[in-house]
């Protein structure tokens, strides 16, 4: 069994107690690695280390062209290890190999790319507009790294979710600690590995493995960190927040969701059907944006359930490293026991159970929850109102538009959402009217590196991805140049003067 280290100023080190604990397979249920339980001093050397790469310039001072050759060769070296990492990923997040190998690490890399070659053109310099009061002056704005981003990442899509903040970070020249979530921390070390092959100096992104109160504490509340880039709950999230705000960080905070799928009557039902269990049980419902309350209109309820209720069946469960399932466990014993608890509310609540409703009793080992759907459940119901992050679904049935658009958005969430239609252009009206971050017309999941990703309300601040994101991690610095060479062209100071 592989024993992991803490990767710290480009090297990898053990934590200072010693203290190790096994990563487990949700799966199996069984150990396949270990990693150090990081203390406090652990998370303050990493950020001293990260500090001290940053006000050496030696990646911050480097000209852009050049970070990018060098994470450019982090990206070729991640692709020949595709495998092996999706491997890994699957083995510690309870994903597929279907799911890890044909999208989470894949897509992953190229996400990581393309936020590279991004945050490539982002210019330094923005001219501003000329200005000629109180006296001609040349403005324009330089666009700097932040300084020391703490990036903390919870167990759904550990990867992919840390490709989304170590590339920008590290493209527009921040240095950056890491956390990964204690359940899921390997595919953040493994990256560690990768990018100080290529070249990448020591003390730019360090890795430190341990728990949120202690880890992710100390790097919200250190005053050597000047940005939190943090995806999680957002119970943690406010709590995040709370802590950054003491020494008055920059935070983001990409956070939880309880997104509506809207299925209209003229919806093609072959692909509003799957559309709608793809939104929720891909990768076992644990994607933040998961289509987790489905609203059908009376006119087509009956047909649509009747067609929903088979197709559930179709999806299989079982080994994650066989490439024919294609729904695995959640991630811990701790979310099945909420994931669970979450089912028995719905049933004690009077929503009536279509499928699913429990573990899979021809599974003997590994977290399973058979994907479940719930009918004729208010809006009002907890299993409609909190965010569950599990394969479960709840159908809510609506009389028009107006109606549906009103449920959905009655939500403290606003994360993501769907709209299935054939008429389009009433398909864009409807999500216009969404209040989330992302809407998609006919589909759902299909992140865009491209295109901002992030939450209205209670599900974040600031967005990932994109343009939109890569400026994230960016300061803007006003530099005025006074173009009034004499001393008499500057009446201003006058003001304190009368001489
Ligand atoms: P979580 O909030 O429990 O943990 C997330 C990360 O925060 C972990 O690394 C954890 O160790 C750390 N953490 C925990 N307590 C902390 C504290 N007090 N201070 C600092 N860090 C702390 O979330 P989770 O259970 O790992 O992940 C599931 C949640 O993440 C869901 O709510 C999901 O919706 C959300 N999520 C959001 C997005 C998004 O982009 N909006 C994406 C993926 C997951």
């Amino acid at each position: 069994m592989k024993k992991y280290q803490l990767f710290i100023d480009g090297k990898f080190v053990d934590s200072e107690s010693g203290e190790c604990r096994p990563v487990i397979n949700p799966a199996t249920e069984e150990p396949i690695a270990t990693v150090p339980v990081a203390q406090k001093g652990d998370a303050k050397r990493a950020i001293e280390a990260a500090r001290k790469s940053f006000d050496s310039r030696s990646w911050s001072g480097m000209d852009v062209r050049e970070r990018a050759k060098i994470l450019m060769r982090v990206v070729d070296k991640l692709r020949s290890r595709q495998e092996e990492l999706a491997t890994i990923e699957s083995a510690e997040s309870g994903a597929t190999i279907r799911m890890t190998s044909m999208m989470e690490i894949p897509i992953g890399i190229e996400h990581f790319k393309a936020l590279v070659e991004l945050g490539e053109r982002i210019p330094a310099y923005e001219p501003l507009p000329w200005i000629d009061m109180p006296a001609v002056s040349w403005n324009f704005v330089n666009r700097e790294p932040i300084g020391v981003c703490a990036g903390i990442v919870p167990w759904n899509l550990p990867f992919m979710i840390m490709a989304w903040k170590v590339a920008p970070a590290l493209i527009m020249g921040n240095s950056m600690v890491l956390k990964p979530s204690t359940d899921t921390p390997l595919t953040a070390l493994e990256l560690a590995a990768t990018a100080a092959e290529c070249g990448l100096p020591p003390g730019v992104l360090n890795v430190v493995t341990g728990s949120g109160p202690v880890v992710g504490e100390e790097l919200c509340a250190n005053p050597m960190v000047d940005k939190i880039a943090f995806t999680g709950s957002t119970q943690t999230g406010k709590r995040v927040m709370k802590l950054g705000a003491d020494t008055i960080k920059k935070v983001t905070l990409e956070l939880g969701g309880k997104s509506p799928t809207i299925i209209c009557d003229d919806a093609d039902l072959s692909i509003a059907v799957d559309g709608a269990l793809f939104g929720t049980f891909f990768h076992a419902g644990q994607f933040c944006e998961s289509g987790t309350r489905c609203f059908v209109p009376a006119s087509i309820y009956d047909t649509f359930m009747a067609q929903l209720a088979e197709r559930v069946g179709h999806i299989k469960l079982g080994d994650t490293a066989d490439y024919e399932t294609t729904m695995g466990p959640v991630v811990s014993k701790a979310q099945l026991a909420r994931v669970l608890g979450y089912i028995e509310t719905g049933r004690k609540e009077g929503a009536r159970l279509v499928c699913g409703g429990g573990r899979p009793p021809e599974l003997s080992k590994g977290w399973f929850v058979q994907p479940t759907v719930f009918e004729e459940v208010p809006n009002s119901a907890t299993i409609a109102r909190e965010e569950i992050f599990g394969p479960v679904l709840t159908v809510i049935r609506y009389k028009n538009v107006d109606d549906a658009i009103a449920m959905a958005n009655d939500s403290v969430y606003g994360l993501g959402g769907a709209v299935f239609s054939r008429d389009v252009p009433k398909a864009i009206t409807i999500a216009k009217r969404i209040r989330t971050g992302t809407v998609w017309v006919n589909d759902f999941h299909l992140v865009n590196a491209l295109a901002p990703f992030g939450g209205y309300k209670q599900s974040g601040v600031g967005r990932e991805l994109g343009p939109h994101g890569l400026l994230e991690y960016t300061q803007v610095k006003h530099i005025h140049v006074d173009l009034g060479l004499q001393r008499s062209q500057k009446f201003w100071y006058d003001y304190i003067f009368n001489d």
